[in-house]
This record gives C-alpha cells, sequence and structure tokens, in this order.
C-alpha cells in the first residue's frame, strides 16, 4: 500500500507552521490512494518540533536526529529524505512550497527516480490515476499534470491547503536510523538571518505591503512602520522596491518572491503588476490604496481607496489607534 511521507520544516527549534499545510495535502492523497501519511522530522535536537508533529494524525512520525545534520544541506538532507521514503515505504513526498522545499525537493524527487509536481494548488480526482493542479506564467495558466512514475514528489502551494488542524490523540515518535554522511563538497560557512520582531511574511495573517510610490526607504518605512505596527502585521514589498534597494529581498512578494494568502491583505502605492499579484492574489481580503483609479491592482480588491498614501495612511493609522483604545 502506497504511503505519503510529509518532510517537516523546523526553525528555531519549532515545527514551522508552514508544514501544516502539506500534512493537510498528505491527507487528501493518502484518503485518495487508499494508504496513510507520515511525518520526517530531520536535524540535530528535534525531539521538540518531533513531539509537535505527532498531533495531525500521522501513522507515526520518523525522526532523523544527526550531528551531520544541524545545519541545513541540500545533498546531505535530500539523500537522508529519500532514504527515510524507502525505508518507511512511502512512495509518495510531499513539503509545502518554501524556500527550502524548493531547494531539497528536486534533488530528493532524482534520487527517488520520481516525478516531480511543483507549487500543487488541487488534487483532482477522487482515485488514480491522480492528477494535480499547478500554476504556471505567473498563474495565468493553470496547468493540470499527471505523474508517469509509480513514486512521486510534491511541492504544494500554502495557501491552497489549510492548516491541518489537531486530530487528536498523539502519532508514535520513531527514530530512524540513518546512517548521514556530510558531503564532502559543501561545507557549511554560515547562516544570516534576518532579526525580525515582526510575525513572519508566510505565516502572517495581515500583511501590509508598500510599492514604488513610497518613493523612497524613509517614505516605505515612514508610512508602513506605523500601520503595521498598529495591525501587528508583517510588511511585504513589490519587486521594484525591492530592486531599488527600499526594501530587503526577503519581503518580495510575487512570482519571484513570497507566496502568501493572509486574512488580511493591504497594498499601498503598488500598481498590481501580474508578476506581483501572483504571489498574493489568494489573500482572503484584499485592500488597495493607490492614487490611481485605473491600477491594476483594484481589480482584484475587495477594498479600494484612491487617494495619496501619505495622507491616507497616517490617516487611517490614527483611526484603528482610536478604534483600539490606543
Ligand atoms: C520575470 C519577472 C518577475 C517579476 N517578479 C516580481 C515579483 O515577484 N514581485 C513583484 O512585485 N514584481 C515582480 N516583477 C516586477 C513587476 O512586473 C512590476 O514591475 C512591479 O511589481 C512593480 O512594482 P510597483 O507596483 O511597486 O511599482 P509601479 O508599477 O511603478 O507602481 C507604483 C504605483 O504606485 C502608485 N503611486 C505612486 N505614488 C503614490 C502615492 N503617493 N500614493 C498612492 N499611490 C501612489 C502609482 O499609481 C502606481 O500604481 C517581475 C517582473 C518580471 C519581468
Amino acid at each position: 500500500m502506497a504511503d505519503v511521507l510529509v518532510v517537516a520544516e523546523v526553525a528555531q527549534g519549532r515545527l514551522r507552521k508552514t508544514t501544516l499545510s502539506a500534512i493537510t495535502f498528505a491527507r487528501q492523497l493518502a484518503s485518495r490512494i487508499g494508504g496513510g501519511f507520515s511525518v520526517l522530522v530531520l536535524g540535530k535536537g528535534v525531539s521538540g518540533p518531533a513531539q509537535e508533529a505527532a498531533a495531525f494524525g500521522a501513522k507515526a512520525v520518523h525522526v532523523v536526529d544527526a550531528p551531520a545534520l544541524e545545519h541545513y544541506i541540500a545533498s546531505t538532507w535530500a539523500a537522508v529524505v529519500a532514504e527515510a521514503a524507502t525505508r518507511v515505504g512511502a512512495d509518495f513526498v510531499a513539503a509545502t512550497s518554501s524556500t527550502f522545499a524548493r531547494d531539497l525537493l528536486p534533488r530528493v524527487a532524482a534520487r527517488m527516480n520520481a516525478g516531480m509536481v511543483s507549487e500543487v494548488t488541487a488534487i483532482v480526482g477522487d482515485a488514480p490515476p491522480l492528477r494535480f493542479k499547478r500554476p504556471m506564467w505567473a498563474g495565468n495558466v493553470i496547468a493540470t499534470v499527471e505523474v508517469k512514475t509509480p513514486k512521486a514528489v510534491f511541492s504544494v502551494r500554502g495557501a491552497e491547503f489549510d492548516a491541518a488542524a489537531a486530530a487528536g490523540g498523539a502519532s508514535p515518535v520513531q527514530a530512524l536510523a540513518i546512517p548521514v554522511t556530510a558531503d564532502p563538497k559543501v561545507r557549511y560557512a554560515g547562516f544570516a538571518a534576518t532579526i525580525s520582531e515582526r510575525p513572519d511574511l508566510t505565516e502572517a495573517s495581515v500583511i501590509v505591503s508598500g510599492g514604488r510610490g513610497l518613493r523612497d526607504k524613509q517614505g516605505f518605512e515612514g508610512v508602513l512602520n506605523p500601520l503595521a505596527d498598529a495591525l501587528h502585521a508583517a510588511i511585504g514589498a513589490t519587486r521594484a522596491v525591492v530592486d531599488a534597494g527600499i526594501a530587503p529581498n526577503d519581503l518580495q512578494i510575487g512570482q519571484t518572491g513570497k507566496v502568501v494568502a493572509p486574512n488580511l491583505y493591504i497594498g499601498v502605492a503598488l500598481s498590481g503588476a501580474i508578476q506581483h499579484l501572483a504571489g498574493m492574489k489568494n489573500s482572503k481580503v484584499i485592500v488597495a490604496i493607490n492614487k490611481d483609479p485605473e491600477a491594476p491592482i483594484f481589480s482584484v480588491a475587495d477594498y479600494g481607496l484612491v487617494a495619496d498614501a501619505f495622507k491616507a495612511v497616517p490617516e487611517l493609522v490614527e483611526e484603528i489607534r482610536k478604534v483600539r483604545g490606543a
């Protein structure tokens, strides 16, 4: 019987919430193939996240805990994931599409001699042969694809699969004795994490995002920071802003940036180019503030305000503070 293996993502000793979307996908896939799913947690000192992963109804949580896995190195990790899939009898491997999964999964697929579907947004059909929907051309085309190999690897769009709810009870947590050999050709040199008090873009329920209309760093931060503070929001940016050095690269939303789907997305002084929409159009509620009534962002917005952001946003912040009594 085929099974699905979900590769968990761990950060700062915690299971990343994004993993829960892959678990939802795995539940759906397992029910259609008549199998089950399990979760794989890799790293050094990962018993905490493994226990967290046990709450979602997996047949088991498999753990590979080794000093050589302290830092993520794609080639080392891919070998372990592929071996783990073989050991636990999983023909299918899945993870939520993130910088980590995009780097790791194609290597896993190559090692498993498996076909791969990237950025899955839906499963089509109730029984094999299953097909999968995925966006192409910045989301302008939705392709339906079928995997012809007996084994398959999937990266799934977090925005399209709701975070799995706890299933009640706890899955058994089992150590997998896989020898981990560090890739001799790669040496871990360091990881420069961006430290921010704000929520992570891909996990935030509110995002305020700024575009070129905010002119410069002073305008971007001066307008967006108070709004983000008032709403406890993450800050995002368009590529134009990132390319101009106004905001760091990790804030970029869009086709070549992050894909987000918060409950509330407020786009400020950004036009809504298709490459930007590709990263945020699945947000539950979209608010646009732009001085040009013809700006394309208004075509996807639930609420639009035609106004100068430098005047409208401070007024909005003032009103939010009044409502919140701050
Ligand atoms: C291959 C490729 C990949 C790309 N990937 C991405 C991506 O991942 N993410 C992304 O964002 N872009 C991406 N782009 C770039 C994209 O095409 C646009 O150029 C970019 O999104 C535009 O950014 P913007 O909306 O900030 O700027 P603009 O398009 O210049 O829009 C600025 C907006 O601000 C408004 N404005 C100006 N002043 C004010 C004011 N005072 N108050 C209110 N409104 C004001 C204007 O009316 C205008 O609508 C990509 C492009 C290519 C070719």
